[in-house]
């Protein structure tokens, strides 16, 4: 395996799975238990915004989804604000803590007055996409191949630079970069040749990226551990 890039949100790396595996790992983040807010009792809202507009807007804030979270996780926020001026997501306060603090919700005029009742409920973001506490996606990585009677075309429509102009000759600079998009292989063709060849090795190149109400590592292994759970959900069902 070899890492590529990490910062706080997204890692990706490049190591040897077979696509078949990656890609039920990918759906599988579908499968886990995240935390948003599934109701709202609106007590008052004096606010431009309607209700409905409201709440559908704090259903969406991303919650913090802390490793012991399951599917019978419940909670509650409360709101009330009779300040002038935006009312932020920091000013829910309850049962679990909100990823960002600063999401405008809604404004508030002089003597206006704000105060609900979220309910929070864990489901799946196959349910909906409030409960997507990230992405994984993934590429092929491939290896690519020139012959020395390559058009010059072929490295100018490349546009993530795999290929280059090099002393008027098409050479590879990074193969890395190469999203299999066949444009390099399509001008050759206009010119009647065959001077380049993408081929697939074994590797990915595998990105998971967090929205914030988990780390990409917990997203990772609690997706492996609901596949697993369904798994073994199956081979009961064999024996
Ligand atoms: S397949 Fe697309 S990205 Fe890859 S080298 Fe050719 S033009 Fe560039």
């Amino acid at each position: 395996m070899k890492l590529i890039q990490k910062n706080e949100n997204q890692i990706t790396f490049q190591a040897e799975v077979e696509e078949s595996l990656a890609n039920v790992i990918r759906r599988y983040v579908y499968q886990i238990p995240v935390l948003a807010v599934d109701e709202v009792e609106m007590i008052m809202n004096d606010s431009p915004l309607y209700d409905e507009t409201l709440a559908h807007r704090i259903g969406l804030l991303p919650l913090v989804t802390g490793k012991s979270v399951n599917f019978n996780s419940k909670g509650e926020l409360k709101l009330h604000s009779k300040k002038e001026g935006m009312v932020y997501s920091g000013e829910l306060t309850g049962d679990v803590k909100l990823v960002y603090d600063n999401m405008p919700l809604t404004i508030l005029d002089e003597g206006q007055e704000l105060k609900l009742v979220a309910t929070i409920k864990a489901g799946r973001g196959s349910e909906h996409s409030k409960f997507v506490a990230g992405l994984m996606f993934y590429r092929n990585i491939v290896e690519i191949k020139i012959d020395k009677d390559c058009p010059i075309e072929a490295a100018e429509v490349c546009s993530n630079h795999s290929l280059v102009l090099k002393d008027g000759k098409v050479v590879v600079a990074n193969s890395d970069t190469c999203d299999i998009c066949d444009a390099c292989t399509e001008e050759c063709k206009k010119k009647g040749k065959d001077s380049i060849k993408i081929i697939p090795t074994k590797d990915l190149m595998i990105t998971i990226e967090s929205f914030g109400p988990m780390n990409y590592e917990d997203i990772f292994n609690k997706s492996i551990d609901a596949l697993k759970k369904d798994l073994a959900e199956i081979s009961k069902v064999l024996k």
